[in-house]
This record gives C-alpha cells, sequence and structure tokens, in this order.
C-alpha cells in the first residue's frame, strides 16, 4: 500500500494540475518524489487564472509556476526528479504497481484516477484530520524546493498522512 500527495493547480472546476508529487511506500519506508515541469508559460491562462495560481503558490504550497528548463534549487542536496507532464501516469505505475493507494481529499484522488486504474481509498474515510494539524513542518522532511518551508509540501505531507495512519 501506498499513500500518494500531489500539490498543484486547481482553477474552479478546471483539471487539478499537478506540480509535485510524493509516494510513501508503506512496506518499505521509501519515499518517491518529483517536481513535474509544466507544459505551458504562466501567460497561457486568462489573468483569473494566473491570480488563482500566484494565490496558490503564495498561500499553500509555494510552487512557483516554472515551464520547461526547471532545475530547482541547485543548493537542494535530496533532488528531486523533474518529470514533464506526459510521464505522470508512467512514473505513478512503474512505482505503484496494482497496488492501493491511500490520498487525502476527494479533488487528489480524482486527480490520481486521470492516471491509474489502482483502488484508491480516500483518508477521509477514516476520519483524517487537516493536513495542516498533522504536518508541523518538519525541515527534515519538507523538499526545499519551496518559496517558504511553511507551505505545504507533498513529501512531508506523505510522512505526516503515514505517521498518522499507523498511529
Ligand atoms: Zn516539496
Amino acid at each position: 500500500m501506498f499513500i500518494v500527495d500531489i500539490q498543484g493547480f486547481q482553477y474552479k472546476e478546471s483539471e487539478f494540475i499537478i506540480r509535485e508529487i510524493a509516494i510513501y511506500d508503506i512496506e518499505s519506508n521509501m519515499i518517491d518524489h518529483a517536481l513535474i515541469k509544466l507544459q505551458h508559460a504562466v501567460t497561457w491562462f486568462s489573468p483569473d487564472v494566473r491570480k488563482h495560481m500566484q494565490w496558490c503558490t503564495n498561500n499553500i504550497h509555494g510552487l512557483e509556476w516554472k515551464e520547461k528548463d526547471d532545475t530547482g534549487n541547485s543548493n537542494n542536496i535530496c533532488k528531486p526528479v523533474y518529470l514533464p507532464q506526459e510521464s505522470i501516469g508512467n512514473y505513478l505505475k512503474d512505482i505503484i504497481g496494482n497496488n492501493t493507494i491511500l490520498v487525502k481529499g476527494l479533488n487528489k484522488k480524482k486527480a490520481l484516477e486521470k492516471f491509474l486504474c489502482n483502488t484508491i481509498i480516500d483518508m477521509d474515510k477514516f476520519n483524517c484530520p487537516n493536513i495542516d494539524s498533522l504536518s508541523n513542518c518538519n525541515l527534515d522532511t519538507h523538499c526545499g524546493e519551496h518559496i517558504n518551508n511553511t507551505l505545504n509540501c507533498a513529501k512531508n505531507n506523505v510522512c505526516a498522512l503515514y505517521s498518522w495512519f499507523v498511529k
């Protein structure tokens, strides 16, 4: 079984655009982590969408909208993989196989269902608390690729969700 968290951009009913993925393997305690390169420049979107995306960056996850040559923070020793959008499905399948996935929240469950046929369980079914109350911004598990380490990191989140799940 695997716990997955994704961070990204979603405007109203639009598709969830994934910017960061973390996968926690409950059997082995191994974590896989990737940042996703974006297909379009932010200017491709309407001003309303751009405003919302900037709000997500500033208030939710601190991941900036960067297309193409995204190489991340050069000071970060534990570098994530940088994947193009079209590789997300294969990346998830290679790591997770046919195993069951736990994810926090219906929107993220729906976003993952676009890529996978696995059984995906929304952790809210187990009354999983709000992620902010679980995550204490542990800098050991925060990936360091965000503008601010107090904002949501998928890697930090899967560690927090795992700790809660096995408690
Ligand atoms: Zn992160």
